[in-house]
């Protein structure tokens, strides 16, 4: 079965100023260099059909929160949320529909289209807490998806994977505690947000790395501490935070990653959803600001998922 790809234009109409990372050129990035390996040949490409509900927000985020959001989307020029996330007049929706992809590819791989999913989406999610955003994050679009899958198909376990170079501070708030939830991550520190290293709790798989960590040094500590507990959970369906700024040319971290080092997580982790959820993987997009880096460690991650 062909891996899904879900993105959708609006996706590209968020936008924080000339010169912030986190822009519309990062999707063109990536479908250009999956058009030009001739990956995207072998995917089932499609639109998001519709922007998350209000229902499915609430599972993870406070009404309270929303509301907030809602009333700061701008009509013209950007609100500022915080230093480094602001809004255009397109955020909003296009927080929605990233949400939407996500919750849809979720929808698709239950219903056996597909096993597994990519979602080429903006703005990302894992920073984005129960009731701030955060991080160029509004919504959290993966646990946005992984509440969908427990409440609307009764999966009783769940696991999230988060290999962006940042602690996704925002999802492990949204699910500490939970324990149909394991959240396996590794993360630079010290680096933004901080978060992850103070007694988190036991469903939360976190290693924190010092900066120039390497790709063998990561692919050591994901088989000692991730695999066995990922084995022992057998997630019944497994999610990603695809973040690819912990490769070596991006310039917000300083890890070491390359493309082989993505394309060999993203093994480990179909390796362990083939065993125990019958291949069902869903990612998505979150940081990565080299567009180059980005856009060929994207076709290494994607290439693995669909096992071509
Ligand atoms: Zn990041």
């Amino acid at each position: 079965m062909e891996t899904l790809y879900i993105t959708h234009p609006l996706c590209k109409m968020h936008e924080m100023g000339s010169g912030h990372p986190e822009c519309p050129e990062r999707l063109d990035a990536i479908s250009d260099q999956l058009l030009a390996s001739g990956l995207i040949n072998y995917l089932q490409s499609t639109q998001a059909q519709a922007p998350a509900t209000l229902q499915a927000l609430k599972r993870v985020h406070l009404g309270d929160y929303l509301d907030r959001l809602s009333a700061q989307s701008p009509i013209e020029g950007y609100r500022e949320i915080d230093a480094d996330t602001s809004m255009n007049r397109h955020s909003l929706q296009a927080a929605g529909f990233a949400a939407g992809a996500v919750i849809q590819a979720v929808d698709a791989v239950m219903a056996g289209h597909s096993q597994t999913a990519f979602c080429a989406v903006r703005p990302p999610g894992h920073h984005a807490t129960q009731s701030r955003a955060l991080g160029f994050c509004f919504y959290n679009n993966i646990a946005v998806a992984a509440a969908h899958a427990l409440a609307a198909h009764n999966l009783k376990r769940v696991a999230i994977i988060d290999f962006d170079v940042h602690h996704g501070n925002g999802t492990e708030a949204i699910f500490a505690g939970d324990e149909r939830v394991l959240m396996c991550s590794f993360f630079q520190h010290p680096l933004f947000p901080g978060s992850g290293v103070d007694d988190p709790a036991a469903n939360m798989v976190n290693i924190p790395v010092p900066a120039y960590t390497t790709g063998e040094a990561i692919r050591a500590l994901v088989r000692e501490k991730w695999l066995p507990r990922l084995q022992a959970h057998a997630p019944e369906m497994v999610f990603i935070s695809a973040g690819f700024d912990a490769h070596r040319e991006e310039d917000m971290a300083q890890l070491n990653l390359v493309e082989s080092d993505f394309a060999w997580l993203t093994e480990q982790i179909v390796a362990v959803a083939d065993r125990h959820a019958q291949g069902r993987v869903i990612s998505s997009l979150e940081g990565g600001y080299n567009l180059s880096a980005l856009a060929r460690s994207v076709v290494a991650h994607v290439r693995a998922l669909a096992k071509l």
